[in-house]
């Protein structure tokens, strides 16, 4: 059994798949062809938003969005502490201060009230200027965005929404990547929606900041790309991947999201008696990057995690370390997030695509229960 089963996928498509590739190949316009342009433009309909960039991959697609905002030393910027390490990574790789936030037990995002704390704090101490929150839609849900926004409205607080995890998820209706004042997502493969090697894209309705997003993603270029009015980066999307994305996209409007969806409810069907399931508040859709649950403690986890192995079902703790915990980050002064804490011990993360079978979802249900 696969953990997310790529290959499966690709047969599912791969005619029409191979056909885009050969196409993109053939055409030799390797850089910034016509389907990166077409890509974005669809992403831009499919979430909302006036403007997309694709860019190299999910962590350049945040690093853009902080030097659009100029974000650099002396300010700080809330993240939560429990996410993939590039959520928090970029904002030190800008100079500026990471302040680790504690998350919800049951969603596994961002605690509004711990953030409202954290801004205080900062607030207080008066040594930093808070500048942004970084919210994550971690495991494929999106964050709490309307109580998100009421603090960032609160506080002056720009929203940079990682949606590396959450493309496809919406709360009533409303479709992720669309609810931060910029937001981003990864096609790194194992992603909701991934092409076949590294990619990203920045998602804004401002069109000053994508006008400097484009500029910053390749080179800090002005008028031209021999023109260099800034310093920036060079992190764009290959063509031959943005042919790739735009078939995977038409699987994924077509029937990955619904399956994998459906995949979730027979877990969550089978599961919930014995363990603590994923919750999606009212609302709420999930794209179910991961499908997470928790036990009673490490040692419980750790023996459930075994025998899944054992039974040669595939398994991942999503995340073993906090972000405070990190080596990386301990020179920085340090909130206390022990939900975030706790999680990691917790968690474990089922085998999880839209293409596993009932008879799969049965085994490692089964298995996860006969462990304990
Ligand atoms: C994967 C991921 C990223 C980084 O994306 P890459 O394309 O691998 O650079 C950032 N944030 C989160 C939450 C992620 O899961």
């Amino acid at each position: 059994m696969e953990f997310r089963d790529l290959g499966k996928q690709h047969e599912r498509i791969a005619q029409s798949l191979d056909a885009a590739i050969l196409k993109a190949a053939s055409s030799c316009h390797y850089i910034m062809g016509p389907e990166v342009r077409e890509l974005e433009a669809r992403l831009a309909g499919y979430t909302g938003v006036s403007h997309c960039l694709s860019c190299g991959n999910g962590t350049d697609a945040l690093t853009l969005a902080l030097k659009a905002w100029g974000i650099g030393p002396g300010d700080a910027v809330f993240v939560p502490d429990f996410t993939f390490f590039a959520s928090a990574e970029v904002i030190a790789a800008e100079g500026a201060v990471p302040i680790f936030v504690d998350v919800c037990e049951d969603t596994f995002n961002i605690n509004p009230e711990d953030l409202e704390a954290a801004v205080r704090e900062v607030e207080a101490a008066g040594k930093l200027m808070p500048r942004a929150v970084v919210a994550v839609d971690l495991f494929g849900l999106p964050a709490d965005f309307p109580r998100i926004r009421a603090i960032a409205d609160a506080h002056d607080l720009l929203i940079l929404e990682d949606g590396a995890q959450g493309f496809g998820g919406s709360i009533e209706g409303k479709i992720a990547c669309s609810f931060g004042d910029i937001a981003t997502t990864s096609f790194f493969p194992a992603k909701p929606l991934g092409c076949y090697g590294d990619g990203g894209a920045v998602f804004t309705s401002n069109p000053e900041w994508a006008a400097l997003i484009e500029s910053y993603r390749v080179h800090g270029k002005g008028e031209n790309k021999y023109q260099n009015v800034r310093i920036g980066l060079n992190s764009r999307l290959d063509t031959i991947q943005a042919a790739i994305l735009l078939e995977k996209l038409n699987a994924f409007e077509g029937w990955e999201l619904r399956d994998v969806n459906a995949a979730a409810e027979k877990y969550t069907a089978r599961l919930k008696d014995a363990v603590k399931t994923p919750l999606i508040p009212e609302g709420y859709v999930s794209s179910w990057a991961q499908y997470t649950i928790r036990l009673e403690s490490r040692e419980q986890r750790d023996i459930v995690q075994k025998a899944l192995k054992i039974g040669g079902i595939p398994s991942m703790v999503y995340y073993p370390l906090p972000m405070h915990a990190q080596k990386a980050f301990e020179a920085l002064d340090r909130r206390e997030c022990p939900v975030a804490t706790r999680l990691c011990d917790t968690v474990l993360s089922l085998p999880m695509h839209p293409y596993l079978t009932e008879e799969q979802i049965e085994t490692v249900s089964d298995a996860v229960i006969a462990a304990l």
